[in-house]
């Protein structure tokens, strides 16, 4: 990738061992897309964002569990759920999924919000997704979530593809 711009297959493995030895009870599984684009961002944004992620599945399966890592290329057209894109751009989707509580349905519309959280104020400070939310927006991306109590969640970061791609 060129300068300035972020390679996140090598992010994802490049902070897979960090985040496996924070969360020894949870195993990550990188599932990359073998040919995704650059992205312009700034790559510790990015890494904040996927650390977020990680640490709330983590914190949804306190008994152990999987986390899927996943990265893949799509149009904007192509994009799920709620996410606002442009049709025609070209993203780079991190997803991050776990086999946790999952949220429900009354939540939400509301965990992106900061502040927001049912954690207890000894444990959640309710700015992680509010953090993530804030990166993917000002990198003209957007994030998505789909969850089903009981079963997990996954979330959705696009984020647009640099211009040419390299
Ligand atoms: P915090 O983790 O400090 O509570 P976040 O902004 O990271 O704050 O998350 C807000 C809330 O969203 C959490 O308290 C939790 O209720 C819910 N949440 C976020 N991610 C997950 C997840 N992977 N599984 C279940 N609930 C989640
Ligand atoms: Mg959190």
């Amino acid at each position: 990738c060129e300068f300035g711009t972020v390679d996140v297959n090598q992010l994802v493995r490049e902070v897979s061992e960090t985040l496996t030895a924070t969360k020894k009870h949870i195993r990550l599984h990188p599932r990359l897309s073998e040919k995704i684009p650059c992205i312009q961002a700034d790559r510790g944004q990015i890494e904040q964002v996927l650390l977020n992620l990680f640490l709330n599945a983590a914190d949804a399966m306190p008994d152990g569990g999987n986390v899927f890592i996943e990265t893949s290329a799509l149009t904007g057209a192509g994009a799920r759920g709620k996410a606002a894109l442009s049709s025609h751009r070209t993203y780079v989707l991190l997803k991050v999924s776990d086999g946790g509580t999952g949220i429900p349905e009354k939540n939400l519309d509301r965990i992106f919000e900061p502040f927001f959280t049912t954690k207890g104020l000894e444990n959640g400070t309710g700015l992680g997704l509010s953090t993530a939310y804030g990166i993917a927006k000002s990198h003209y991306g957007d994030i998505a979530v789909e969850s089903e109590v009981d079963k997990g969640s996954s979330f959705f970061v696009y984020l647009p593809a640099s211009e040419d791609g390299l």
